[in-house]
């Protein structure tokens, strides 16, 4: 049965089916449900009226009242513009047009009291508003007590009338329609237990604010309800998938003795020992495993997953690890390889560049068992490569792999689905690791290798360059190797590779004894490589590179990473290549080269660069500059859709909806007890396509 608010909006007043189709296009809006469910995005303080006098550029929408004094029109054709001289008591501030001058000179008067409301920019002394919206003072707009909501339209809708005003209209109505339909969609004990206000009420708050405390309720309650059935769903999806799928149970440890008792090349940090018994744990419980692994560069990942290959090599299956380029599939193949060999097994490495006649002896060898452990790229998950027991697929930095990718992975064997252990660098804030990977347990390596020096970051302004070239020469005479980054922004960018090249010859001129290495994006492969290995080798003393270096490689011996217009990259990408050093025993540096000029947020990343290395306080810096939306690898995960909740200031409402969501569920699986009706009836009443819960793999 079709219930109220799948009604169309088209029947509304004031709607019908033009404008409910537009609606529909622009906004994805269509029903009764859908309208009341578009939020404000923010609200117009109405609420006081600001002293021009103390009105300046910093401050968001202003509410002034008072008189034009004064009305000009300055300037000649496209620069053409009208003043208004407008003031009350405290001061003066001038409001601007540069469109649709006419009519509004013609409407605006002297000596009438107005209410004005716009954003106040300041250009040297003077604070101006530009098009601001202009009323006629009246009793009912003086009384200055209500916060206004603005809506999301578009241009084609304001076209046809269809602006936020409008918009609110037609959602009242239907608030209105809906007084009887809406039911509460939580439990009793958690609005009690959270103080959180009914759903109603809400609703009605969250569109027509009747005061701050209201709409601070009401925003509060609906994001905690959006990211409860989030969470919910979430840990429902993983009950489900680990009560249903088994796993292949892995406990013999022989293998894993004989490496430990002979090859194992260095003490294992504490953190490192727990992720390996949390692995080992989920392997032998007849289980399949779907974990994270989380640790910050250098922290280790590469040998945790080595030790998991080899409980399920000792048991007679096989083990993949997949890597997002082939630089970093060669180095794991590398680093493996040299573990591998102490113990006679088979390894090989297989990407988009092995030759014909090499991949057919790797095929052969995974189906009939004799390779053990395989590395690779891309090409591991053609349909063609098959196992003949694959027990383990680890994939490295994982974010540029899309889910569908691992499902294919899982595809590769029949009989049971291998564990998963998905590792990555990038630290995740908390918030958005509960979100994004939800349904995968998480291990978190939170502890360097004993004997680490913290790398010192330091910051430099480019006029400091004759210092900074002085260290790097002491640095080289110590034995030690440096990179040197520049920013390309876009791999196409003319101007950003001039200024490596700049960069580069400046470097040869100043270390006319030394050998550079110079790396970019535009180079061949295998020049790329022939000049990475140069550099390995320690035949190079200074690499001058792009971003290219970002993720992977690993050269011990350089300890310092210059990083030139450090301005220009974002705080994930800075602290990447900053673990590029820090890698051997000796100390290591990270400098920060930028321009005087800075923005706000660019010495927001610097200082935070400066202050810290840990990486999950970074993400969170991060997160806060710039949202959720852009932390890479979030964009298509239709997750970060939310209506209300914002992951970068929520994140203690998430954390109370996770537990109590996780508690609900161990208490009542299947959400059959009577106290939890309300869930049951609102998860029934979610539409398959609703964003939240449609496109969580
Ligand atoms: P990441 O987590 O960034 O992948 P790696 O696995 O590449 O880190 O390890 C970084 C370096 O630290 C490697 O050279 C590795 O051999 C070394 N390493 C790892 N664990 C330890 C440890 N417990 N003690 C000393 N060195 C370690
Ligand atoms: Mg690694």
């Amino acid at each position: 049965m079709p219930s109220f608010f799948d009604t169309s909006i088209e029947f509304l007043k004031g709607v019908g089916p033009q404008k409910a189709a537009l609606i529909g296009k622009e906004l994805g809006l269509f029903t009764y449900g859908d309208i009341i469910q578009h939020y404000p995005f923010r609200y117009e303080d109405r609420t006081q009226f600001h002293p021009i006098a103390e009105v300046n550029g910093d401050m968001p929408f202003v509410q002034i009242k008072g008189r034009i004094r004064r009305i000009e029109t300055i300037g000649e054709m496209r620069k053409k513009r009208l003043v208004a001289h407008f003031a009350d008591e405290s001061g003066t501030i001038e409001l601007i047009w540069f469109k649709g001058i006419p009519w509004v000179s013609k409407k605006l008067k002297l000596g009438v009291d107005y209410v004005i409301f716009g954003k106040p920019s300041a250009f040297g002394k003077k604070v101006n508003m530009a098009h601001p919206e202009v009323e006629v003072l009246t009793t009912q707009n003086d009384q200055a007590s209500f916060l206004q909501p603005v809506y999301h339209t578009s241009e084609k809708m304001k076209a046809r009338y269809l602006d936020s005003k409008a918009l609110s209209k037609i959602i009242r109505q239907v608030m209105l329609l809906a007084e009887n339909y809406i039911q509460e969609s939580l439990p009793e004990k958690l609005t009690q237990q959270f103080a959180l206000i009914d759903k109603k009420f809400a609703l009605w708050h969250i569109h027509f604010p009747g005061n701050n405390e209201l709409l601070k309720k009401a925003q509060h309650r609906l994001k905690f309800e959006e990211l409860f059935y989030i969470q919910l769903k979430l840990l429902k999806s993983k009950t489900n998938r680990i009560d249903k799928f088994r796993g292949q149970v892995f406990k013999d440890s022989s293998l894993l003795t004989e490496f430990y008792r002979d090859h194992l090349p260095f003490e294992l940090t504490g953190a490192q020992k727990r992720v390996i018994r949390e692995i080992y744990q989920d392997m032998k419980s007849g289980k399949q495993m779907n974990r994270l692994l989380q640790g910050d560069v250098g922290s280790g990942k590469t040998i945790v997953a080595f030790i998991c290959m080899l409980l399920v090599v000792g048991a007679g299956a096989q083990a993949a690890m997949m890597a997002p380029t082939e630089i970093l599939a060669g180095q794991h193949y590398d680093g493996l390889k040299e573990h591998a060999d102490k113990l006679n097994l088979g390894i090989a490495r297989l990407t988009g560049s092995s030759k014909t006649k090499e991949r057919r002896a790797i095929h052969a060898g995974l189906l009939d068992g004799s390779i053990h452990i395989i590395v690779g790229t891309h090409a591991l998950l053609e349909d063609i490569v098959q196992f003949k027991n694959l027990g383990l697929a680890v994939i490295d930095e994982q974010h540029r792999f899309g889910v569908a990718q691992r499902a294919r992975l899982w595809a590769k064997n029949k009989n049971f689905y291998p564990h998963v252990l998905v590792m990555t660098a990038t630290p995740i804030p908390r918030t958005l690791a509960m979100t994004l990977y939800g349904d995968l347990d998480v291990s978190m390596i939170d502890e360097l290798p004993a004997g680490r020096k913290a790398i010192k970051t330091l910051h430099q302004y480019d006029s400091g360059r004759l210092r900074l070239f002085g260290f790097m020469k002491e640095q080289i005479a110590l034995g030690r190797q440096i990179y040197v980054v520049y920013p390309l922004i876009e791999e196409s960018d003319k101007l950003d590779l001039k200024d490596l090249m700049d960069g580069f010859e400046s470097v040869i001129r100043a270390f006319p004894d030394q050998h550079v290495s110079i790396v970019h994006g535009k180079m061949k492969p295998q020049d790329k490589d022939f000049e990475m290995q140069r550099f390995v080798r320690h035949e190079t003393h200074i690499m001058v590179a792009t971003t290219v270096i970002e993720v992977g490689v690993n050269v011990p011996n350089a300890s310092v990473m210059v990083i030139e217009n450090a301005e220009r990259f974002g705080l994930a990408q800075l602290h990447q290549l900053r673990g590029r050093v820090g890698r051997g025993a000796e100390q290591s540096y990270c400098i920060l080269m930028t321009d005087y000029k800075m923005s706000k947020d660019s010495r927001k990343r610097i200082d935070t660069m400066v202050r810290t290395n840990n990486g999950f306080e970074i993400a969170d810096v991060d997160l806060q500059l710039r949202g959720p939306g852009d932390i890479s690898g979030t964009q298509q995960s239709g997750v970060l859709d939310l209506l209300i909740a914002d992951l970068s200031k929520d994140s203690q409402i998430l954390q109370a909806a996770r537990n109590v969501a996780s508690d609900i569920l161990e208490d009542d699986p299947n959400l059959e007890k009577p106290e939890h009706r309300n869930i049951l009836r609102h998860i029934q009443s979610l539409k398959q396509t609703a964003v939240n819960w449609g496109r969580i793999s």
